[in-house]
């Protein structure tokens, strides 16, 4: 029983930091698997910003709400057909963060610049259809781009991260939107010459691919919900 009101507490902190945070402001939901079933948390059909733990809806993977009182994000399907896919998957976060949809509309590839960075070593997926994941096919669709990856860059879209758990997902999404910050404020220094950034070597890249680790994400996420505690709706 507590178990399950901490993950509800988890999962509407994560909504709350992904608005707070800049990731997202009226559309984006984080949600997390209810362990050992097909169903997860999943906020009501509002901003992420205004996510509640007692307002969360339980819904499966064939897009069914369970339990719960409200008209899901539309996008559903993301999380849905991720979780039935994928049982390594325990969180996933959907957002649409601006500095992500810049590089996918100059055509840049996400590249690792700086050391969080490395919690993509292994690759960032990028989905090249424009427009809502709001059907189970475009859902299927959207897992067979993101293969084993831990994001996805959706073209003009947003992203969406999918890990372990719902604690290191939104650590993950974070730590993509600064890396795409950062690489925007390198390409704007360089003039646009994307050859001048010193984006890590794979073999760099390795040496830092621990940014997910549970020290990490601990003090990741502790700054994180902090964060959205204090700063106000919109800030
Ligand atoms: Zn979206």
């Amino acid at each position: 029983m507590e178990a399950d009101k901490t993950l509800r507490r988890d999962v509407a902190l994560a909504n709350r930091i992904i608005e707070r945070c800049g990731l997202s402001n009226v559309f984006g939901h984080a949600s997390a698997r209810i362990p050992g079933t097909d169903t997860f948390l999943f906020p009501r059909r509002r901003s992420p910003g205004f996510a509640e733990e007692n307002h969360l809806l339980v819904i499966d993977t064939d897009g069914n709400v369970r339990t719960g009182v409200g008209t899901p994000n539309s996008e559903l399907w993301i999380h849905a057909r991720i979780y039935a896919s994928r049982p390594d998957i325990g969180g996933i976060v959907h957002a649409h963060p601006m500095a992500c949809i810049c590089l996918s509309q100059i055509g840049e590839p996400f590249r690792i610049v700086h050391n969080q960075g490395g919690a993509f070593a292994a690759g960032v997926a990028e989905y090249e259809p424009i427009g809502l994941i709001r059907t189970r096919e475009l859902g299927d669709q959207l897992v067979r781009c993101l293969g084993s990856a831990v994001g996805v860059i959706m073209r003009g879209h947003g992203i969406t991260t999918a890990t372990a758990d719902i604690r290191s997902a939104t650590v993950a999404a974070c730590f993509l939107e600064e890396g795409a910050r950062l690489q925007l404020q390198m390409l704007a220094a360089a003039g646009g010459d994307q050859g001048q950034i010193r984006a890590y070597t794979r073999e760099e890249a390795d040496r830092v691919s621990d940014q997910l680790s549970p020290a990490i994400v601990a003090r990741a996420w502790e700054y994180y919900a902090a964060v959205a505690e204090v700063r106000p709706l919109g800030g």
